[in-house]
């Protein structure tokens, strides 16, 4: 008897013991998934027509920091026509919540009009170039469509909505980045070379330019130096680093754009010029001091 009521006294603890668990164990996924809570695509109306694809995004960044800076759509639609799709923007970088409105271009009307949508899959693909971070949305062709057709609020709405300062972001036409190779020319009658400054097959191309061009012939004359009476940053940085990693007395690149440092220097203008002249799509702008 005494020993019956013991078994049943252990069987009715472990029971207590193991709902008390559950419950507790349910509370912690619950505070999980508020403080981090998955990554979530808003569609959004964008207020341009034609190729423009607004939408919003949030995720945890405090667990998951990265630099957000890309936007891919790809359409599967093995039943219609054209199969596949796949169109993608790079936009200004994010580092937490954000909406923007991107020029997909032409592949984005492509996309929304396949024949057979409503037999296909859609990806959506928000991701980081930098730091190899992507999160991604599947979703069926009609889903897609009801999320388009229904959105509603606008970039700004959406940034009012989540507290986010800053102006809209639109992205523009793509930016073409100059290409610039040293790499193996071919040099009429000798074959493939390389066009650097120490070849004197390629001396006429890098004169004036000083460094190792010496080696190519007779010494150039040195730059003189010069003074700027002013430096600044246009709209447009894409926060490539090159300046900062040219002058960083001069330049601070930060999470969205670049600024000059307060106090900077201005006696080298040779190297604030290299800095503009390095900038891909050429931002740096200064004068001269007289
Ligand atoms: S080089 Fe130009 S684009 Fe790159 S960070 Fe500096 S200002 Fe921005």
């Amino acid at each position: 008897m005494t020993t019956s009521l013991i078994a049943m006294g252990v069987a009715i603890f472990l029971v207590i013991n193991l709902v008390v668990g559950l419950a507790g164990l349910s509370l912690l996924i619950g505070t999980f998934e508020t403080l981090f809570g998955k990554p979530k695509l808003t569609l959004l109306r964008s207020t341009q027509s034609g190729n423009f694809f607004a939408f919003g995004f949030k995720w945890n960044s405090a667990k998951e920091p990265a630099r957000i800076d890309n936007i891919k759509l790809r359409l599967f639609n093995p039943f219609g026509t054209p199969t596949q799709v796949e169109v993608k923007k790079p936009f200004e970088t994010k580092t937490g919540t954000f909406a923007v409105e991107v020029d997909m271009g032409p592949g984005f009307i492509e996309l929304l009009g396949a024949k057979n949508l409503d037999l296909a899959m859609i990806q959506v693909e928000v991701s980081s170039t930098k730091d190899g971070v992507s999160f991604q949305f599947d979703m069926k062709g009609p889903k897609f469509k009801k999320l388009m057709t229904d959105a509603q609020m606008t970039v700004e709405e959406y940034q009012t909505g989540n507290k986010l300062n800053g102006p809209t972001k639109t992205m523009g036409p793509p930016i073409d980045i100059p290409v610039r190779s040293f790499i193996a020319d071919v040099v009429p009658g000798k074959g493939v070379q390389l066009a650097i400054p120490t070849n004197p097959a390629f001396a006429a191309q890098f004169a004036g330019m000083g460094g190792g061009a010496a080696a190519a012939g007779p010494a150039k004359e040195a730059v003189p130096n010069f003074p700027i009476a002013k430096v600044w940053i246009e709209p447009g940085c894409i926060v490539c680093n090159a300046c900062e990693d040219i002058y960083k007395e001069v330049f601070e690149v930060l999470a969205d754009t670049c600024i000059i440092r307060l106090n900077a220097p201005l006696d080298d203008g040779l190297r604030i010029q290299e800095a503009a002249e390095a900038c891909p799509v050429e931002v740096i702008k200064y004068t001269k001091a007289s």
